[in-house]
């Protein structure tokens, strides 16, 4: 049978690799017809990449500094034809409802944290807040307490032109 001929030849794939070969092959024609070819998996946003790094550090540390030994984290990057969104998903201690407001604001800390033994100036979400704003994006922050937090940050979609890639 065909599947039996197929599996015959599996292999592990890189999946994005393999939608950017497919991609490379069709941009060209979809150029010549004017239609803008997008993917999930390789999308652009302009900013300053140092600071955007930096701001992504802040969310993972604190994921890393609230979640228990034997929890995860998952970092995402996704992306629709507005915008990609950096995600940060802990299952953590999380944050309470009254607290999800103030903790952008500088040197606020939850009490649960402040008497923990975890280090920390609650500086960091107001520096990431001021980082976002910099670069154009949007914070979201979304929490259940003794379940985890998810932090996502919001940029405009980037897209290239031909005069990009010329550069
Ligand atoms: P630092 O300035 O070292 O990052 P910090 O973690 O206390 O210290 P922020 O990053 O500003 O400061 O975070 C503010 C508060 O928000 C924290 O004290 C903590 O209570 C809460 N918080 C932030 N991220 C998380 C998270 N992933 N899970 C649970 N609580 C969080």
């Amino acid at each position: 049978s065909t599947t039996g001929t197929l599996e015959a030849h599996f292999m592990v794939i890189d999946a994005s690799e393999l939608l950017e070969e497919v991609y490379n092959g069709v941009l060209l024609i979809a150029e010549e017809r004017e239609i803008l070819l997008g993917r999930n998996d390789k999308a652009s946003i302009y900013a300053e990449p140092g600071s955007v790094k930096q701001m992504l550090r802040i969310f993972i540390d604190n994921a890393i500094k609230y979640t228990p030994s034997g929890g995860y984290i998952y970092l995402s990057c996704e992306a629709d034809e507005k915008q990609v969104c950096f995600k940060v998903q802990d299952t953590g201690i999380g944050i309470p409802k009254k607290d999800l407001e103030r903790v952008f604001e500088r040197f606020y800390r939850v009490d649960s944290s402040r008497t923990k033994e975890t280090g920390g100036s609650g500086l960091g979400l107001s520096i990431a807040k001021y980082i976002a704003k910099g670069n154009n994006a949007r914070l979201e922050l979304t929490s259940e307490l003794h379940k985890g937090t998810t932090v996502t940050a919001i940029f405009p979609r980037h897209y290239e032109t031909k005069k990009d890639t010329d550069k």
